[in-house]
């Protein structure tokens, strides 16, 4: 069975998907942490940021590019968002297919829990 964010990037799992190209997709996240969550994800299955290679830099890098459009479109850009990549156990990451988290529509607290 393929990964999830694999199968929600093939439209094989439902997801509120709110914009998709040639190299990336974005959908709501199913637990909404904030009044926006929305991750990016590459439709290459890689498992995380530790993973990245030189071959891949051009689209992780497009990721960031890819959540300032959306940020757009949901209305957070004037307002701020924050940008969050988790890696590994310590890191809370939950779905080995890296992932951008786009979180906006309320003030960010830092330091992150
Ligand atoms: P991580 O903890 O790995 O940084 O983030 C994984 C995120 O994926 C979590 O916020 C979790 O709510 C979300 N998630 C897990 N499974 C699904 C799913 O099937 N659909 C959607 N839309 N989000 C999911
Ligand atoms: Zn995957």
């Amino acid at each position: 069975m393929a990964c999830v964010f694999c199968q929600i990037a093939a439209h094989e799992l439902d997801a509120r998907i709110v914009y998709e190209d040639e190299s990336a997709v974005a959908f709501y996240d199913i637990l909404q942490a904030a009044p926006v969550h929305i991750l990016v994800i590459p439709r290459q299955h890689i498992t995380g940021p530790l993973d990245v290679d030189g071959t891949q830099e051009q689209a992780i890098g497009h990721l960031i590019a890819v959540a300032a459009h959306i940020a757009r479109q949901e209305g957070i850009a004037e307002s701020g968002y924050r940008l969050v990549t988790n890696q590994g156990r310590d890191g809370g990451q939950s779905v080995f297919h890296l992932h951008v988290h786009i979180l906006g529509g309320r003030r960010m607290s830092w330091p992150p829990g």
